[in-house]
């Protein structure tokens, strides 16, 4: 299938049913302004599915994902962006249209280019048409949900259900801050009892769902749920994946929110949570917490009230906690957001010299002018060299 500026919709049942080879192979050839999900849309119509699934999927363009190389709610089980990504077509630094990657399903000729364009956060060219592999769709999912007391004991909970080796098609925490922003914003009747929630999801067919969603259920209880079950409504359900995918613009409306994305290996989720709790207590400054728990991927949002600067400042020393926080837990500064302008620092601690050279050198054979977000991600040679 072919999608242009917004994916285009076929219609079921029409004429234009036959199944085109993109279809029979499941790619999709994307502009990079098309909206995510105007493609999941467009797959859905055709029995198929594009997984990446970024919070923001309502607005972020393929573009954008594949320069981020955006993670999501489904990506604990089915990965990032760049899974997804076969090849694509790109305007390089010195004015040349050039394609990367590849359209079949294997492919080893060559440096993995396309791969490397992934993620680079649009400093090494711009992308200007992507081909993505795209998956049959899946079974309905089932929606276990858990209350707990503390952002601690989820993720004690999720280390459970990595432990007992479930892999859920979605595993997200979501915290009373951030709950209590989204109901103000838009009273959806969200439950005021709960200081964090849990929410699983399997998406295993028939039986082996059942036992995935039991087994979470069994796991939320190990760890002190003061609450869990498995709901059975598909529209409560789906509201509280709504307030976790809305919880970051709610908290914007309160004041300026500085948005961390560390990533840390599943099993040390409980130790860097308690780790933010402290850092939010040593520091006086207000932490929501919403997570990609699953994958190890967490964002505290350090929220500060507008104009109070004092506040910001103490903000900022939290942020840069948190982050070091990550690395002495063996984990990442950003697990999906990117570096851009803010992590750059963070960059150069987890790279170290040697690597941070490496980047520079390919940088500079791809961008010789400096013309692709110059500044951004890793800082130019010569402001090393000069430091
Ligand atoms: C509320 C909210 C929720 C979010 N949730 C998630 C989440 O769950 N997972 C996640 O991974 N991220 C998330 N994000 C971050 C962000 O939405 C994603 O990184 C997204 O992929 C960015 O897409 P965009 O279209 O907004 O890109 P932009 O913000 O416009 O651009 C992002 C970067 O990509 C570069 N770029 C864009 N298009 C091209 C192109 N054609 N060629 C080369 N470079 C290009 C830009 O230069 C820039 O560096 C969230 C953000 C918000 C505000």
């Amino acid at each position: 299938m072919h999608a242009g500026r917004r994916a285009r919709r076929g219609s079921p049942g029409g004429q234009d049913r036959s199944r085109s080879g993109r279809e029979v192979e499941r790619l999709a050839v994307v502009e990079p302004g098309v909206v995510n999900d105007d493609l999941r849309a467009a797959c859905a119509e055709r029995g198929l599915w594009y997984p990446p699934d970024p919070a923001s999927s309502p607005w972020s363009t393929l573009g954008g994902n594949v320069a981020t190389n955006a993670g999501g709610l489904c990506c604990v089980k089915y990965g990032v962006t760049r899974d997804y990504v076969l090849g694509m077509q790109v305007v390089t630094g010195t004015g040349e249209l050039v394609r990367l990657g590849r359209r079949t399903a294997k492919g080893v000729a060559g440096y993995d280019l396309a791969g490397l364009m992934v993620g680079s956060e649009g400093t090494l060219g711009v992308i200007t048409e992507i081909t993505v592999r795209l998956r049959a769709q899946r079974a309905p999912e089932r929606t276990v949900a858990g209350y707990f007391s503390s952002t601690v004991a989820a993720g004690v909970a999720a280390a459970e259900i990595a432990a007992a080796g479930i892999v859920p098609s979605a595993l997200e925490l979501i915290d009373k801050h951030c709950l209590a922003a989204v109901d103000a914003w838009k009273n959806m009747g969200l439950s005021a009892d709960a200081e964090v929630v849990l929410l699983g999801r399997s998406d295993a067919p028939g039986a082996a769902g059942e036992v995935e969603a039991a087994t979470m259920l069994s796991c939320f209880e190990k760890a002190g749920a003061t609450w869990a079950a498995q709901s059975s409504d598909q529209a409560e359900a789906d509201a509280l994946f709504e307030a976790r995918r809305l919880a970051y613009p709610a908290l914007e409306r309160l004041g300026p929110v500085l948005t961390e994305d560390v990533c840390v290996p599943a099993f040390r989720v409980p130790e860097m949570l308690a780790r933010i709790d402290r850092t939010a207590r040593r520091h006086d400054v207000v932490i929501a917490n919403i997570a990609h728990i699953g994958d190890g991927n967490l964002h505290p949002l350090l929220i500060t009230p507008p104009g109070d600067d004092a506040a910001r400042a103490r903000a900022q020393l939290a942020f840069d906690e948190i982050i070091a926080d990550a690395l002495d837990l063996g984990g990442t500064v950003t697990g999906e957001h990117g570096v851009g302008l803010l992590k750059r620092d963070g960059l150069r601690q987890e790279l170290g010299p040697v690597v941070l050279d490496l980047h520079q050198a390919v940088k500079a054979a791809l961008d010789p002018h400096g013309i692709f977000n110059p500044g951004k991600v890793i800082p130019e040679r010569m402001a090393r060299v000069c430091e």
